[in-house]
């Protein structure tokens, strides 16, 4: 018999399993289809292409290109189209669905307010249609017998000034749907402590934020989000490596912020294919998500933008799966580190991680412990007639 360790999951499998999200933007993740009948509906002319299977290759391409700032780019089209309040319902109700039909259980989807308003929409107003729209998504995914709870992270935009104003909107709605707040856009030039009395306001109101940083830009930026805004969780993070010497013989050797990071169990959002499409990393391979996870960081997998990026978050984990070998056990890992992270109250993590997390992988677990018991016997007499 192999070892105890689970076998490589199948795409069916890592399908099947409990997965938990923590930073995808909902402007990321639309269907092709839907910004097709949206820009119709709305009149927006702005399109590359009308047919939906030649708009998303667009939109992976386009984001292909290798850099930060082009890849924003492609958000000039996705948020054209999600200008009305029924926009936005369709928009997050598909989204929720989505992720529901990807075995996604527990979900925070961002998304800034700021950038939904050309139409008329007040702030307000875009956050409850966006509600509205999880909440039919929750109920649509209920139908097809999948379960998924959706929260909302409420994003301001780094070169904008409406950082206090955003986060005084994501504390008013705390409680009805929303989770959390974050800081987006390109980092160069546009330091998170731009918006300190943003987070300084948040902090006083006990109310939890993450930061994009460490994605294009280095150490400082991670560095100002922790110890100079105060971020609960870091988005990408990536460039953490930098503070990470690894010697010929393996040894390995932390700087002061590394270490900081993981011993103060400082979540990171990251996310491989995202990072690969902004040169934040060369391969999946070489990603370092590979290196972080055996040092024991507080490592999740995420999306960031399904559409841009042409993935789920069975894709993703296919992808590490492939590149390092990942077992079962190394999928419940992520997705209980993701759990714990959720901005949500723990009494509420704690069920999903005993209640839902762990009795699915179990499953899948158990569904591969006894294929390997069934065909153990056979092999073992070198007879293919099934044992008594
Ligand atoms: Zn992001």
């Amino acid at each position: 018999m192999q070892s105890q360790k689970t076998s490589t999951p199948t795409p069916d499998q890592i399908r099947r399993a409990p997965k938990v999200l923590l930073h995808d933007h909902l402007d990321g993740g639309l269907r092709p289809g839907t910004i097709v009948d949206l820009a119709r509906e709305s009149g927006y002319a702005g399109l590359p292409e009308s047919d939906p299977d030649k708009l998303g290759t667009w939109f992976r391409e386009a984001a292909d290109s290798g850099s930060l700032e082009r890849y924003l780019e492609t958000f000039a089209h996705t948020c054209a189209v999600m200008q009305t309040r029924e926009a936005l319902v369709r928009v997050a109700a598909e989204c929720a669905e989505d992720l529901a039909a990807d075995g996604v259980v527990y979900a925070e989807i961002r998304y800034a307010p700021e950038q939904h308003l050309e139409a008329g929409l007040t702030l307000e107003e875009v956050v409850e249609a966006v509600n509205e729209g999880f909440r039919e998504g929750e109920r649509r995914a209920r139908e097809d017998g999948n379960r998924i709870r959706v929260g909302a992270l409420l994003t301001a935009m780094r070169h904008a000034a409406r950082s206090l104003e955003i986060a005084e909107l994501a504390n008013r709605y705390r409680d009805h749907g929303v989770v959390g707040f974050d800081i987006a856009g390109a980092e160069a030039g546009f330091p998170p402590t731009r918006h300190l009395d943003a987070f300084e306001y948040l902090k006083r109101e006990n109310n939890h934020f993450t930061i994009h940083a460490g994605e294009a830009f280095g150490l400082p930026s991670i560095w100002q989000a922790l110890q100079w805004c105060g971020a609960d969780r870091l988005g990408h993070g990536v460039r953490i490596i930098d503070d990470i010497q690894v010697a010929e013989d393996g040894a390995v050797k932390l700087g002061p912020l590394a270490s900081y990071v993981r011993d103060k169990r400082i979540p990171l959002e990251m996310c491989p294919s995202s990072n690969l499409q902004t040169a934040a990393a060369a391969s999946y391979a070489e990603h370092p998500i590979g290196l972080l996870r055996r040092l024991h960081f507080r490592v999740t997998v995420n999306t960031d933008n399904r559409l841009m990026s042409g993935t789920s978050m069975s894709r993703e984990f296919e992808h590490l799966v492939e590149a390092f070998a990942y077992s079962l056990d190394d999928l419940q890992w992520f997705t209980v580190n993701a759990m714990k992270s959720a901005f949500i109250p723990f009494d509420e993590r704690l069920a999903m991680i005993n209640d839902v997390i762990k009795p699915g992988y179990a499953e899948l677990k158990a569904e591969w412990l006894f294929q390997q018991a069934a065909a153990t016997p056979a092999l073992a007499s070198g007879s293919a007639t099934p044992q008594g």
